[in-house]
């Protein structure tokens, strides 16, 4: 075969000239602060990039749509790490891409509202860089949405100018014509203008916009410690300063619009807006009890008790895998417990048929529910959710019957006793670990102790005697909100009252105490 005809050998670089595939720079906005305020374009970039260069006030949850492979990098917070020259960030974008990644930059509301998006592209652009802009929520928008603020109005505002507040900063850029500003015949929503309130307030005024002007000051708009507060353009500077002044970041809203922000508000008028709540289940289950706070408003801030992890030994598993038909009852008590036992099995070659001699009994919905996803339907599942209500349930079954119970490797006995008096007869194994988590994160711990957490859930005695441990005296500046009696048992022989106690023994039975007691 001739040497030209050889479909191969092209990649040297000192003949082949740049074969290196050139990466691509997507500039994405992340939106305002809501995790939920990107676009799904946002998400699949995010799906694959190799490197995620991000700002600091990008809300974390948001970054997690990378792969967790990808390369973070955090461009820093005032006075907490260093913050990058805009000339270091461009060519940090460069040498990336120039290494055949696929970059992420993720800037917080829009990557081209006051956030030197052009500044970037030109640097790309200068080196042969292809690019992408995914357009985010900015925050005036944000603001306008999540305060009850139409920025523009039929009869109230037939146009809106976005404006920094900080231009004097940035002695390049023109001047800001406050005279065309104040004469401006709509809505003005100034960004970066915390700091400089004195200065760009005081300037609209004497170029002739009424110091009466209503104004609305909306701080961390769409998170849940989102705060609106109304007054007049006058007034603005007093409240950004002195002992209680409102700190960055904060977006001013400047016209008559703002006078309906009590009507048409919605978001800090949710039931548990304003209220802080710690939600201590293991990290992989605190998605539903979390998600059901968060959308009633609250403030959630996840702190687990216990972690949940693979059992030190899966030999006795195994052994009653191989045994199933051995048995006439697979009875569980958790989710947990249905998780690690059928992905055991499946792990190990078997498949859900093998479960097809056995009846299922499942401790209660929660438990029922993880049984379905893996299209499992217990035969037996009690009207009451705890371990007392299966026994009275399985009783009358127990006779002369064998039951398998997977299990955690800590946990009440009530079952397997009561079975075995029935005349069962029981082998328990162990599924899953559940430990302690002995330190809290600092700043929950702090948040704690100065009295900042409104409420502390507790969903299961482990987690009572896990959180007593962990905090100690400090779990009393916290109301505490029981899910069963069974827990305000636990908790009232730690010497702790609860406050509430879910009358339905379920996420869902404590999201409705909480909204109850408001
Ligand atoms: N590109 C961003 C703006 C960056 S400039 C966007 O499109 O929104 C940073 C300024 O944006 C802050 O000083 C503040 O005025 C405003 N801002 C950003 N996020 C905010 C939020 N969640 N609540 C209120 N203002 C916010």
């Amino acid at each position: 075969m001739a040497a030209a005809e050889q479909p191969h050998d092209n990649h040297d670089p000192a003949t082949a000239g740049p074969s290196r595939p050139h990466g691509k720079v997507f500039l994405v906005g992340a939106g305002p602060g809501d995790p939920g305020l990107i676009t799904l374009r946002g998400i699949e970039c995010l799906g694959r990039a190799d490197v995620v260069v991000y700002d600091y006030l990008v809300n974390s949850v948001i970054v997690e749509h990378a792969p967790t492979s990808a390369e973070r990098i955090c461009l820093g917070k005032h006075g907490r790490s260093r913050i990058w020259p805009q000339e270091e960030i461009n060519r940090q974008l460069v040498e990336l891409a120039q290494a055949g990644k696929q970059v992420v930059r993720l800037k917080g509301g829009d990557p081209a509202v006051f956030a030197r998006g052009a500044e970037e592209i030109d640097a790309l652009r200068h080196h042969g860089i292809a690019f992408e802009v995914v357009p985010g929520i900015t925050a005036a928008l944000a603001a306008g949405s999540y305060a009850g603020i139409p920025i523009t109005h039929r009869k109230l505002a037939s146009a809106v100018a976005l404006v920094t507040g900080r231009e004097e900063d940035d002695k390049e850029s023109a001047a800001i014509d406050y005279g065309a500003l104040a004469s401006f015949p709509g809505t003005l929503v100034v960004y970066m203008g915390v700091t400089t309130a004195p200065t760009w307030t005081a300037a609209l005024i004497s170029a002739g916009r009424s110091p009466d002007t209503p104004t609305a000051i909306v701080r961390r708009c769409s998170l849940p410690d989102q705060r609106l507060i109304q007054c007049t353009l006058g007034e603005v500077a007093g409240r950004m300063s002195g002992e209680n002044r409102i700190r960055p970041p904060a977006i001013v809203i400047v016209g008559d619009v703002t006078t309906l922000a009590p009507t048409l508000s919605w978001f800090d008028k949710r039931p548990l807006f304003g209220q802080t709540i710690m939600v201590t289940r293991p990290r992989a289950q605190a998605a539903s009890l979390a998600g059901l706070l968060s959308e009633q408003g609250a403030n959630v801030v996840l702190q687990p008790a216990i972690e949940i992890t693979e059992p030190t030994d899966w030999h006795p598993v195994d052994d009653a895998i191989r045994q199933l038909h051995h048995y006439d009852w697979l009875v569980f008590s958790s989710t947990n417990g249905v998780q690690f036992f059928v992905e055991r099995l499946l792990a190990s070659g078997w498949d859900t048929r093998s479960l097809g001699g056995l009846k299922i009994a499942a401790v209660g919905p929660g438990t029922a529910q993880a049984l379905s996803r893996y299209y499992l339907t217990a035969d037996l599942q009690p009207d009451e959710f705890h371990a007392e209500g299966l026994t009275e349930e399985l009783d009358q079954h127990a006779s002369g019957q064998r039951f398998l119970i997977p299990r955690a490797s800590r946990g009440r006995e009530v079952l397997p006793d009561k079975l075995r008096r029935a005349g069962g007869a029981v082998d328990q194994i162990v599924v899953y670990r559940s430990q302690d988590v002995e330190v809290p994160a600092p700043e929950t711990q702090s948040r704690l102790a100065a009295g900042e957490i409104d409420w502390v859930t507790v969903t299961s005695s482990a987690i009572a005697r896990a959180l007593a441990k962990m905090f100690g005296e400090d779990l009393r500046k916290a109301r505490l909100a029981s899910l069963s009696p069974i827990t305000s048992a636990t908790l009232r022989e730690l010497g702790f009252e609860p406050s509430i106690e879910a009358a339905s023994h379920t996420m869902q039975g404590l999201v409705d105490a909480l909204l109850k007691s408001e």
